[in-house]
């Protein structure tokens, strides 16, 4: 049995091992183990759908230290006017470039790709190699960094959660795109990201509308593409964020925080009818939201329990189906919501969301862990914000991130830090200080925050009791 002895254990090199690999190395000497069992850097977008794209800016994906495209304004295309978007393709090799070059070129970080985690024993940590069975024993001198306990579940790696009749055609949208026996017509099946794209996706290539059902068990709140950039387009992220903190500073009720979101277009409802019951932070812009909205037969029975040869099970009914009709499977969660941990534990480090991107969190934990010293103090500056998925969750969410933030501005190196921070949302704020609307923008926070967080506490709390 082989034997190593690191001062990190990694285990997972989706987004989250990468970026706190990155931030760690750039802040100390230590030295790295990483594992995975995928044989790529990248974690799911190494499964992910060919029409898979980012669907925020690549200017703020990816690790800290290396530039992920070109920083570019598309000029043509659906995108046209915001910043670039990475392809699923564009983000393997992205990843791969900053394994060898980066983390692997600095000499402080080692991969074992193909290779399972078994877990700790006597006090050692196991590996095992995929390809041959090999098991590794590694002593860790410092922590064990969990990077898989918030890891994306998705179509293609997982198992439908319902019955499907053998001769059902189900495919995963990463098999649409190979289909050769035509179809008579298209049944999508979730409300996520996913889904979105892959309605998209049929409608971008000649699939007519009437030929395509949607399953929306819950309908989503959606984010607008003009709000989510960044760089030289930074100023409307800046209004959005402060007509955010407007609406959390003044909501009387839980209700009334939804509809002065929606007024002010911080959200927007993927059917401008229906009342949205999940929030998982898609974004799109107002063509695509247009698009998906001519897609009329929208079914609203509940969850699939079981797609049947001539019909498909519903909770709350049935309605018919066909053996020449395909079903496509968009019902993985993309984010893990197992129970929160405390992000600094006795005996490891569990990276999970504190805000969003999931990579911004990671880098941020591994600065916190490279300058401090106290396990308490780590946990309240990187505290765990679970992306549930229900709508009014997005209170919490909105409190947990803005209690941290409010923390990070109290210690001048992490706002040093924020400041040059390439994946955190805000980079070029500082470049546009003389903006109206950045000045405008940042006056509203200041005067709001405080406000904000003691009403989103109450608010939470008013949840809470209406629940229970
Ligand atoms: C289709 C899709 C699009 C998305 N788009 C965006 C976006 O635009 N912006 C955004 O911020 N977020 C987006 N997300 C959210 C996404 O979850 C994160 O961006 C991020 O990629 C997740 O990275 P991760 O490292 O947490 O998880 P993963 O990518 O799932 O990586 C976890 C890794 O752990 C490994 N692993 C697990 N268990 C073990 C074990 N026992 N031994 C060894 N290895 C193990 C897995 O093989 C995997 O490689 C998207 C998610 C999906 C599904």
């Amino acid at each position: 049995m082989e034997t190593l002895e690191t001062d990190y254990l990694v285990v997972g090199a989706g987004a989250s091992g990468m970026t706190f690999t990155d931030t760690l190395i750039g802040e100390s000497d230590a030295d790295v183990v990483i594992v995975d069992r995928r044989a790529n850097p990248g974690g799911h977008w190494n499964d992910a759908y060919p029409f898979v794209r980012l669907h925020q800016p690549s200017a703020v994906y990816g690790v800290n230290s290396r530039r992920l495209g070109n920083d570019e304004i598309d000029e043509v295309g659906p995108n046209a006017g915001f910043y670039e978007r990475a392809t699923g393709a564009e983000i393997c090799g992205y990843y791969r470039r900053v394994l060898d070059q980066e983390l692997l070129g600095s000499g402080q970080v080692r991969f074992f790709g193909t290779s399972n985690y078994i877990g700790p024993e006597g006090g050692r940590h196991r590996f095992e190699s995929r390809l041959t069975g090999e098991t590794t024993e590694v002593t860790v001198r410092r922590r064990v960094v969990d990077a898989t306990y918030v890891e994306s579940p998705i179509p293609a790696t997982h198992t439908p959660p319902f019955d499907v009749d053998p001769d059902v055609r189900l495919v995963t949208p990463n098999e649409l795109v190979d289909l050769t026996d035509p179809a008579d017509g298209f049944t999508v099946i979730g409300a996520g990201k996913t889904s979105m794209d892959t309605c998209g996706w049929l409608l971008n290539n000649g699939v007519p509308s009437a030929e395509i059902r949607w399953i929306r068990p819950r309908d989503p709140w959606t984010h607008q593409r003009r709000h989510m950039q960044t760089l030289e387009l930074v100023p409307s992220l800046m209004e959005w964020a402060s007509l955010r903190m407007e609406a959390a500073a003044k909501a009387e009720d839980v209700p009334d925080f939804f509809r002065r979101l929606e007024a002010s277009g911080v959200v927007v409802p993927l059917d401008p009818e229906i009342e949205p019951e999940t929030w998982r932070g898609a974004i799109l812009s107002q063509d695509e939201r247009d698009d998906l909205r001519r897609i009329r037969n929208v079914i609203r029975q509940g969850y699939v329990q079981c797609l049947e040869a001539d019909r498909i099970v519903l909770d709350d009914g049935t309605v018919p189906t066909d053996l020449q009709h395909v079903h496509v499977d968009c019902t993985a969660h993309g984010v893990k919501t197992p129970p929160v941990r405390p992000v600094f534990g006795p005996d490891r480090i569990t990276l999970q969301y504190t805000i969003i991107p999931v990579s911004f969190s990671a880098a941020i934990t591994a600065y916190v862990e490279s300058t401090r010293d106290d396990d308490a103090e780590k946990n309240r500056l990187c505290p765990p914000n679970p992306l549930t998925g229900d709508a009014e969750d997005l209170i919490q969410y909105t409190l947990i991130g803005q209690r941290a933030r409010a923390a990070w501005r109290e210690e001048p190196d992490i706002e040093d830090w924020l400041q040059h921070c390439r994946i955190g949302f805000v980079q070029g704020v500082h470049d546009h200080l003389d903006d109206p609307r950045i000045q405008d923008a940042l006056e509203r926070i200041a005067e709001c925050q405080k406000s904000a967080i003691a009403n989103l506490e109450r608010l939470r709390e008013l949840a809470e009791t209406s629940t229970s």
